[in-house]
Order: structure tokens, then C-alpha cells, then sequence
């Protein structure tokens, strides 16, 4: 069976819609007939300011969110980062391949110190990228499920596994990102140019998952509309309206043309009470399972931890080969 490896990031309280619809439903998907491997990536989450206390509870949760959106942690190996040392190492040597210039292209660098400048930036956030090669490369991965914001870190785990393999012996497998296409990127919802995110988008922005549900609610029916009242799927002259679209097609599984001609006439009004309702119908049951995995935190951990282990099957036996290929001499 193909591998497929993807991690998400503990740096908030809640995933939000981008998070599930872009990549944790994928995720849940591929496991059917995929050696599938999740993680928590903590590792990731230091690389801006943050509360140590928030961050154990934050990973916590996390796990509890991808168990309640159907990870089975039988089938996949479900972890923490942190947990699975061959990460931080391998991202070392992929540091070492790696060229400044192609490092300083990258864009979630540029995107996330837009404000506070790149001086004030940490080195830990310059070569995230890198970090998440190795997360990549270390499981020997077929496919890796993400949002479109990530496609270019994939680009360079591709190129840092072919340069690796190129100068030093076929070593890793060049994996393939797994973007699908119409939740590929959940706009904002007061601000549909940029993508909704967990660090920078505002609380009304942002649809999260573990939101009181009658938030949500309210969230969708104040959410950014366009001038006009037709209900139609225009990117350019109605994102606002296209991104509430390709929720609410994506959460009911019906044609945006067929949700189009549904409301059509109807303007706005109509559509996002509707949407308000689907969307309630997701977070609910959602809301309480996860709650129901945080309230036993010991067995949480123990999943966590019987996953880290079956990790390192995976990453000790490939951390072992690119040491032997670097010219290390063995350990003991
Ligand atoms: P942060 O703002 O802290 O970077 P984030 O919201 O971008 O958080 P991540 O943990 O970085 O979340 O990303 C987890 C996964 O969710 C990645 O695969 C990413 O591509 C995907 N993702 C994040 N935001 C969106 C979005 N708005 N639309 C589609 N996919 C998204
Ligand atoms: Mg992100």
C-alpha cells in the first residue's frame, strides 16, 4: 500500500474549517487504502511565540480533533512529532542540502513575518520548511494531503530528496503532494483574499470546529458577502460568496451548480441561514466526541504513545541508512 504522511500544527485551541476541509478529511479518506501516518507536529508549533502550558494542552487536543474526525489509531499510525527524535534529525542533514536562496523563496516565511518583520522572526521559522521535509522523507512517503499553502513546501521536499538521492545514492522516495482542488484553500469569511488560518485570521474570520456551535452559526450569517444578491460561484467579483459556496457544498456533498439553482432568486439571506444549519449539523456531534477523547487524558497519551512507537519502526531503519550514506560511523 502507498504511504501518505501529514501533520498539523498545535497552535490553537480549535482546527478550523480550512484545516478539515483542505486536509483532515483527506486524511481520514486515505487511510482506507493507504499506510497512512498523522501527526501532531509540536516541533513546529515553538517556531512562533507561545505558552508551554497552552501548547501540552493544545497537542492534546489536537489528537482529540483527528480522533473525532475519524482517524482510527488502529489503522493509522496517529503521533506526536516530538515523540519520534528521527524528525529533528533528519531535518539536520536536510539543512545541509538545503541553499539559502532556495530557502529564502519560501513564502509562508514571508507570508507570517509580513507584519512584525523578519528580524524579529525566529531561525526556527526560517527553515520550517526543512523540518517539514524530513517529517516527509523520514516515513518514505507516497502522497502527502495538504492544503494549497503547502504545495511549495512539498516542491522542496521533492527537490531535497532528489538532490539528496543524486548525490549520495538513491535513498528516499520523491513524494507527491495530494491537493484537492475545490477546498484546496477556505477563504476568511470577513476577509476572502486571504486563507483562514489559525494564527492570523480574527475570531469572526474563522470557522472552528469546536466553536459553541450557535457561534458558528452566527459567524456564517455575518460572514463577508459581496455587493450584488445572486447566489453563483464567481471567485473574482464574489469570493466571499464562492468560499461560503464551496463550504457548503463540500460539508453536503451536493453540485455547486445544483446549490446555484437552488437559490437562485432567493439572495443571500436564505442561502446563509441554510448554511448556518449544515454547518451546526457538523460542529455538534464533532464538538462532543472530541470533548469525549480529552476527557480521558491518559488513555489519549497511551494512543500517542503506542503511535510514536510505531513510528520509529519507520524512521529509525531510514534515519540509520542516510547516516550510513553521509559517511557517519555506526554507533553503537
Ligand atoms: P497556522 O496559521 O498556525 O499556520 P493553519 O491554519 O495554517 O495554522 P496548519 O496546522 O499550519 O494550520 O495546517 C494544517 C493543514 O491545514 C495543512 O495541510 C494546511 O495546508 C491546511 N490548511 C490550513 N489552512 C487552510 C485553508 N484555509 N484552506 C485549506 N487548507 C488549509
Ligand atoms: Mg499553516
Amino acid at each position: 500500500r502507498p504511504r501518505v504522511l501529514s501533520g498539523i500544527q498545535p497552535t490553537a485551541d480549535s482546527f478550523h474549517f480550512g484545516n478539515y476541509l483542505g486536509a483532515v478529511r483527506q486524511w481520514v479518506a486515505l487511510q482506507d487504502d493507504h499506510e497512512a501516518f498523522y501527526c501532531v507536529v509540536d516541533l513546529h508549533a515553538i517556531t512562533v511565540e507561545y505558552d508551554p502550558k497552552a501548547l501540552r494542552e493544545r497537542t492534546r487536543r489536537s489528537a482529540a480533533q483527528l480522533l473525532a474526525a475519524g482517524i482510527d489509531p488502529e489503522r493509522s499510525t496517529l503521533f506526536v512529532q516530538s515523540q519520534v527524535p528521527e524528525h529533528a534529525q533528519l531535518a539536520w542533514v536536510m539543512s545541509c542540502i538545503t541553499g539559502m536562496g532556495e530557502a529564502s523563496r519560501m513564502t509562508q516565511f514571508k507570508d507570517k513575518t509580513a507584519k512584525g518583520g523578519a528580524d524579529r522572526a525566529t531561525v526556527g521559522l526560517f527553515t520550517y520548511p526543512i523540518l517539514q521535509a524530513a517529517d516527509i522523507l523520514v516515513y518514505q512517503a507516497d502522497r502527502v494531503p495538504v492544503g494549497e499553502d503547502q504545495r511549495q513546501h512539498v516542491e522542496l521536499t521533492r527537490d531535497l530528496a532528489q538532490r539528496f538521492n543524486h548525490r549520495f545514492g538513491k535513498t528516499f522516495r520523491v513524494p507527491e503532494a495530494y491537493i484537492v482542488k475545490e477546498t484546496a484553500k477556505i477563504f476568511d469569511l470577513q476577509d476572502p483574499s486571504s486563507k483562514m488560518s489559525k494564527s492570523s485570521s480574527s475570531a469572526a474570520g474563522i470557522i472552528d470546529l469546536l466553536d459553541e456551535p450557535k457561534a458558528s452559526a452566527k459567524k456564517i450569517r455575518s460572514a463577508v458577502t459581496d455587493s450584488g444578491r445572486d447566489v453563483v460561484f464567481d471567485e473574482e467579483n464574489k469570493p466571499g460568496v464562492a468560499n461560503l459556496l464551496t463550504i457548503y457544498s463540500a460539508l453536503t456533498g451536493r453540485k455547486i451548480s445544483e446549490l446555484e439553482d437552488e437559490y437562485a432568486g432567493r439572495g443571500y439571506g436564505d442561502f446563509k441561514k441554510d448554511l448556518a444549519d449544515v454547518v451546526v449539523e457538523f460542529v455538534t456531534p464533532f464538538r462532543e466526541k472530541t470533548l469525549t477523547y480529552l476527557d480521558d487524558k491518559a488513555q489519549l497519551d497511551a494512543i500517542l504513545a503506542a503511535g510514536a512507537e510505531r513510528a520509529r519502526a519507520v524512521t529509525e531503519p531510514t534515519l540509520a541508512k542516510v547516516y550510513d550514506r553521509l559517511g557517519f560511523v555506526p554507533g553503537p
